[in-house]
């Protein structure tokens, strides 16, 4: 499902909720999946709340039909438990939600058979009395587990239907109660439902909006990323842009500053450029700058930063270099780009594509700045193409920034 389609998915469940409280077939599949966790841990809780209020109604048979109580230990002990608790486990260690919602009504259904079966099985004065708890079990179905609403309609009526079929043959009971008792199961059963319903329904329209939320969130960080991505690369060579290298150079050089450590720049420069252009024209200009920055991001170290400064300028930057490494980095870059032979008839000579390259090295010092730096790199780049292009020179050392102390690669 693309992006938009999932988006108008949700718009569409929350604006037309159905009122049989089924999402789309993909979207219920990723709600159950959502939801499944926690849902069997709180189904796990609910389960043993009510298997140990199950288990101390005892109590009160012991109290109303004591000549049944053994009976009542065997059925609610020996039973209904492990009926129930072998299905808290299979839902605690995770089954599918059809199978889940199944054995949790199947729960309250046996819950409910169970308990009849106490009650009819005594012919104890009042013991029908206990049937008036009876709306208890569907109180646990339709609440406390809050079974989906078809699960809790199906074992609702199944429940109600099973009790109503006891009530009708006990004897002992006058048909007053009878008539009560199956009025109020009844009455507990719709309100259990209504609730069950609202419950669900709002679950549902609660996972909606924050699904909603969550994607918006996410396509605004994606729109972020890129757009943040976009205005920090060049968009023809993909290198970073001058802007990224601004930010860079000025972190590059504070982290230097506390680390103590040199910062190296290169300035290079494609050689003959205009030419290159006038004789070729722009559009295939372009291709060169894209080959001739392809190359220099390959070829230069992973430490270091490559980006175009401009035109066909670009800028290569990296912090705790010795000045002789810098150098070699210069002088590979300057023979990667003439490897690549790019024919450059346009000049006198070479007849190919070449660049100068200027660097320095600095360490941060007081009275030294950033901009310092870039100068010397620039001023040795002059010198490069003072001195015939396709060449790298390098200014030796910062004491020689007015320009006497330049070192001249092997062209
Ligand atoms: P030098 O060896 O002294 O650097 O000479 P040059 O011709 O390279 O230097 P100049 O600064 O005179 O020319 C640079 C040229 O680069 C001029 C401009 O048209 C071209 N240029 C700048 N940006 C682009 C670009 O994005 N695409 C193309 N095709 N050309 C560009
Ligand atoms: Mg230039
Ligand atoms: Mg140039």
């Amino acid at each position: 499902m693309t992006s938009d389609s999932f988006a108008s998915t949700i718009e569409h469940e929350l604006s037309h909720p159905k009122w049989h409280l089924r999402f789309s077939r993909a979207l219920e599949a990723r709600f159950e999946r959502d939801t499944q966790p926690q849902r069997n841990r709180n189904m796990v809780v609910a389960g043993l709340i009510a298997a140990l209020i199950y288990s101390l109604f005892l109590i009160n048979d012991y109290s109303f039909r004591p000549e049944v109580f053994w009976l009542s230990v065997l059925i609610r002990g020996f039973v209904v438990l492990p009926f129930g608790l072998p299905i808290l486990w299979a839902v605690y260690k995770g089954v599918s939600g059809s199978a889940r919602e199944t054995m949790m009504a199947s729960t309250v259904v046996v819950g409910m058979v169970a308990s009849c079966l106490i009650s009819v099985s005594s012919k104890s004065p009042y013991s029908y009395l206990d049937i008036f708890s009876f709306g208890l079990i569907l109180v646990v179905g339709n609440i406390l587990y809050s079974l989906r609403f078809s699960y809790a309609l199906g074992s609702s009526l199944l429940s109600v239907a099973i009790m109503v079929y006891f009530v009708i043959g006990y004897d002992p009971m006058p048909t007053e109660v009878k008539r009560l008792a199956i009025f109020s199961i009844c009455a507990k059963a719709v309100f259990t439902l209504v609730a069950n319903y609202r419950l669900e329904a709002s679950e549902r329209k609660a996972y909606l909006l924050l699904l909603r939320e969550t994607h918006r969130t996410g396509h605004a960080l994606r729109s972020n990323a890129e757009l943040s991505k976009l205005s920090l690369t060049d968009p023809l060579t993909e290198l970073a842009n001058r802007r990224q290298f601004d930010a860079l150079f000025n972190h590059y050089w504070q982290q230097a500053v506390e680390e103590r450590a040199t910062v190296g720049l290169m300035v290079i420069d494609i050689d003959c450029f205009k030419a290159y252009n006038d004789y070729y024209g722009h559009l295939q200009g372009d291709h060169c700058l894209k080959s001739v920055a392809s190359t220099l991001a390959t070829h230069a170290s992973s430490a270091c930063v490559v980006a175009r400064f401009g035109g066909e300028e670009f800028v290569v930057l990296s912090k705790g270099q010795p000045h002789q490494a810098v150098l070699d980095q210069a002088e590979q870059l300057r023979h990667s780009v003439e490897a690549l032979q790019l024919p450059h008839l346009g000049r006198v000579a070479p007849d190919y594509v070449t660049i100068s390259v200027g660097g320095a090295v600095l360490q941060p010092t007081v009275g030294v700045n950033a901009s310092q730096l870039f100068r010397a790199a620039d001023q040795a780049l002059y010198e490069a193409k003072r001195q015939g292009r396709n060449r790298v020179v390098m200014i030796s050392s910062p004491d020689a920034l007015s320009g006497d102390g330049l070192s001249i690669s092997i062209q």
